[in-house]
């Protein structure tokens, strides 16, 4: 990808990012990388004006894309898509460096802290340079789970399961004929989960099945049995 404009944003975050990182310095170093049309530090970026002034720089400047260098995406990535979207600009076309709770927070050294914002900001305006246009899509999801092993982890895992909800329907798989003794009787069940070692009613389990293949595919996964016992895995989802 050649010739992007691309607008760089470092929020202070009012003194939580800017009392170890010196954010005039990260603006002056991203202003001078390829592809940077403009690079400015805001006290809070996530507030109205903060993304008005992100929205404004997309329409005046004709960005196409946007690296904003703040807090964790998990706090507020959906933030800053939502002000691409509201300038006409396609949500995916942003990047994020966290600066915060990578830099600020965990160093004490300015100097440091403020190198490896700058690094994050680099990694983020190159990785940008490689994003492209998405659309939103609905898929159907499969709400099944399959347990793959008998032992302790998996009963215990296909018994949080079958509680509604979230899956409608836990499924299990082991190899050998049945659970062994050695685990229905280990000390964690006795004490947790006396009697429960099968599944409630509406719940399959199955013994002497082993997974042969799986799609990887996100929200079509189509294990299949290497028992022969294709019955036993029609409550599986078909790929959509
Ligand atoms: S965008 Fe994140 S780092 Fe910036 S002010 Fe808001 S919460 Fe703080």
């Amino acid at each position: 990808m050649n010739n992007c404009r691309t607008g760089v944003y470092i929020c202070s975050c009012g003194t939580n990012i800017a009392k170890i990182v010196d954010v005039d310095a990260v603006v002056s170093f991203a202003a001078g990388l390829p592809d940077v049309v403009l690079a400015r530090t805001y006290k809070y970026m996530c507030s109205n004006p903060g993304q008005e002034m992100i929205t404004q720089d997309i329409r005046e400047n004709h960005l196409d894309r946007v690296v904003v260098a703040a807090c964790s995406p998990n706090m507020h990535e959906r933030t800053f898509r939502t002000a691409l979207k509201s300038a006409c600009l396609n949500q995916y076309l942003l990047e994020m460096a966290n600066i915060r709770e990578q830099c600020s927070w965990v160093h004490t050294d300015p100097i440091e802290a403020t190198e490896k914002a700058k690094a994050l900001v680099h990694a983020a305006i190159c990785r940008v340079r490689l994003h492209e246009s998405l659309d939103s899509i609905s898929v159907r999801m499969c709400p099944n789970v399959l347990v793959i092993g008998g032992g302790i982890a998996g009963m215990t895992a296909a018994l949080e399961l079958a509680e509604p909800p979230p899956s409608d329907h836990a499924l299990m798989a082991w190899k050998k004929p049945s659970l062994s003794v050695r685990d229905r009787e280990h000390p964690f069940h006795h004490r947790r989960r006396p009697t429960r070692i099968d599944l409630p009613p509406g719940r399959r389990h199955h013994g002497r099945t082993g997974v042969q293949s799986a799609s990887p595919e996100v929200a079509a996964w189509g294990p299949t049995a290497d028992s022969g016992r294709k019955d036993t895995w029609s409550g599986l989802p078909s790929v959509p």
